[in-house]
């Protein structure tokens, strides 16, 4: 049965008493739902948030991390070090990563076979650029993506993935995938999945939408049957927009 998740990804934003502060709000305000609640805060501030919400329902997740189990690798961070302060969760491929970053399919591969041989749950990204979609391209270029990164991974790992189609065009900029574009979508990866692996990891796996979900859009985008909830940047780091977000699903 797959989860409803709404998740905050608080990319390169709150020093440690913002941190503190939006999460204190935060639990303050968290309504009774049905949904996941989750909040990633940068590296630096992940294991005080989570002391902090020790007990709380809201899950903290990191944004990154990297394949290899140590060593010199200047700057990053491994799965174990996340699992060691209490991280079981970990976005990977986000679109900022791949363009800013050089992350590519075949890195990400890595990436995701690291998190998921530590039992870690994976929140993978993926989505299209704007020319992908004027040109008609974009259902090739998501159905890439999940095969590069995705489609040579063991069925047995699938209730360990969480998917997230994240159209690059709709993230930060205010633009959003109309809901139909999203269930549009969303119905497209579920079926590529099941084509993939099979009906049954289709069903179960959660997708979320990603890109400018706002208070005014979250509860439509939700109501489409093959969303079951989204990611959110910007208006994930207003306490009251997050938890407006939280009860659109
Ligand atoms: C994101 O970065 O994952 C995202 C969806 O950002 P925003 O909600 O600001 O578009």
């Amino acid at each position: 049965m797959r989860s409803k998740i709404v998740a905050g990804n608080w990319k390169m934003n709150k020093n440690s008493e913002g941190t503190e502060a939006l999460l204190v709000e935060l639990s303050a305000k968290l309504p009774d739902t049905e949904a996941k609640v989750m909040v990633s805060p940068t590296f630096v501030n992940l294991g005080s948030a989570v002391r902090q919400l020790q007990g709380s329902k809201i899950e903290v997740i990191a944004q990154n991390m990297h394949f290899a189990e140590s060593g010199a690798f200047t700057g990053e961070i491994s799965a174990d070090m996340l699992l060691n302060i209490g991280i079981n969760t970990v976005i990977l491929g986000h679109s900022e990563r791949r363009a800013y970053f050089g992350e590519t399919d075949e890195i990400l591969k890595k990436k995701v076979k690291a998190a998921l041989a530590k039992n870690m749950t994976v929140m993978f990204c993926f989505g299209e650029e704007l020319e992908d979609r004027k040109s008609g391209n974009h259902f090739n270029v998501v159905e890439s993506q999940l095969k590069n990164a995705l489609f040579e991974l063991d069925q047995s790992v699938w209730s360990s993935i969480i998917l997230a189609y994240e159209p690059v065009w709709a993230i930060g900029t205010g633009e959003t995938a109309s809901p139909e574009q999203a269930q549009e979508m969303h119905a497209f990866i579920r079926k590529t999945i099941a084509a993939a692996f099979n009906q049954d990891i289709a069903d179960n796996v959660s997708i979320l939408y990603g890109g400018s979900v706002k208070p005014g859009n979250a509860e439509e985008i939700f109501s489409k049957p093959d969303v079951d909830g989204g990611l959110i940047g910007g208006a994930a780091l207003v306490a009251d927009d997050f938890i407006a977000i939280i009860n659109g699903i």
